[in-house]
């Protein structure tokens, strides 16, 4: 497994996916209307030295992992870019102290750990545009990070790279009741999402452990699933909308509330998933379905892995339209969790089973969704 980490390499990543889009078409239109985005292109194909000694930084997982070096063509911070940092952002937004940094250094599971001097915290669109631009003039290499509970070191630098995190970034933009879309920065804090909604009479369409620390521009880097992916689906299709800022600067604005948008290339999806790979995730536009009134949960126990499944294939056939949410444990990890949380206890009798399975119902009519149960 690996990661880009390069500022070049974000959008060398991108132009390369858009040309491989585009290359059958004869009018290139994106790239044509967008001159600035073409124009950062060329910047790459200037900049020899990063060129030609294939500017790739990577994690590798394996004992290889001695072997990565970091690239000696990206610059070293140095005071004037410290103090360009501070003019910019102000002192409290550039962060050297050497706690903080620890911890934006190491990752959730404390299986990767960086060595940034240094995190930036931009607290509008043109603040990040202006990071990423300087950062590009000056070959520093870059790594966005939100609420650093991604599980694959995807957050942490490799290297000593300037690490950029929106969660200053945290506005409800605008929530349209009729249609059920959000409008918000990407630093907003997932349960904050939800708690808002939740007075609106609305949901988040994904729901998942780390919602007190993630953001919702790290659970559309990462695609994230959760609980609720069962009834509502991935972020590919809750996604409206997304404004993003490309290596150089470029602001991608692609922040629709459309929900048939049938009016080309549909670029949002490139960034969904891409793990801070392609730019800075700034602002999302996001479909909410409404809070239904009728939730109910089973919690079962099989003996074996092929009931688990029989049970998901009657849930998804006889619950068909109330199912939202399937979950699986195995005794293991039931056990974990009985021994490190206290008061928690397993609600079946004590005899032993090998797996568990958590089934949630939400629907609007209380009667007919506990007949069906
Ligand atoms: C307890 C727990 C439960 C979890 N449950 C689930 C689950 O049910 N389903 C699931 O899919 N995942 C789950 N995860 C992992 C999940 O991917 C992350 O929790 C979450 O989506 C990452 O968001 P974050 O803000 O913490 O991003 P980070 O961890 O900070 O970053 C993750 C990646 O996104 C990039 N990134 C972050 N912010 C931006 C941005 N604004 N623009 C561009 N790139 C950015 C980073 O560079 C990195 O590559 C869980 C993690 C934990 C700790």
């Amino acid at each position: 497994m690996e990661k880009w980490r390069a500022t070049s390499n974000l959008r060398r990543s991108l132009k390369s996916i858009l040309n491989r889009q585009l290359s059958s078409v004869s009018e290139f239109r994106y790239l044509n209307e967008k001159r600035s985005c073409q124009s950062s292109f060329n910047l790459i194909r200037d900049c020899k030295s990063l060129g030609q000694v294939n500017a790739i930084q990577h994690r590798c997982f394996s004992s290889a992992s001695t072997l990565v070096q970091r690239n000696p063509s990206f610059s070293t911070l140095n005071s004037d870019d410290i103090s360009y940092f501070k003019g910019l952002l102000g002192e409290k937004s550039v962060i050297q102290d050497e706690d903080r940094l620890e911890t934006v250094n190491t990752d959730w599971m404390h299986k990767y750990k960086g060595s940034s001097k240094l995190l930036l915290l931009p607290r509008s669109t043109e603040e990040v545009a202006q990071i990423l631009r300087y950062c590009n003039s000056r070959c520093l290499a870059v790594v966005p990070q939100g609420g650093n509970t991604g599980l694959v070191g995807g957050s942490v630098p490799v290297f000593d790279e300037v690490i950029v995190n929106v969660s200053s970034m945290k506005n409800i933009i605008s929530f349209d009741k009729v249609s059920g879309i959000l409008v918000c920065e990407a630093g907003c804090i997932l349960e904050n999402l939800i708690s808002f909604l939740d007075n609106q009479g609305f949901i988040m369409p994904l729901d998942l452990g780390a919602k007190g620390s993630c953001q919702i521009g790290g659970n559309v880097s990462t695609n994230a699933g959760g609980l609720r992916l069962v009834r509502y689906g991935s972020l590919h299709e809750n996604v409206l909308g997304l404004e993003a800022v490309l290596a150089n600067g470029d602001v991608l604005d692609m922040l629709g509330t459309l929900r048939k948008d049938n009016t080309g290339y549909d670029l949002k999806h490139l960034f969904i998933g891409s793990e801070g790979s392609l730019g800075i995730v700034t602002k999302v536009s996001i479909l909410t379905p409404p809070k239904l009134s009728s939730v109910n949960i089973a919690f079962l126990a099989c003996n074996d892995y092929s009931s688990c499944q029989k049970l998901l294939m009657e849930a998804k056939r006889k619950l068909g339209e109330i199912l939202s949410a399937f979950e699986f444990l195995d005794t293991e990890a039931m056990n974990l969790v009985l021994h490190q949380f206290d008061g928690v206890r397993n609600p079946l009798p004590a005899s032993m089973h090998n797996f568990y399975i958590l089934i949630e119902t939400t629907g609007s009519d209380e009667s007919y969704n506990r007949y069906l149960y």
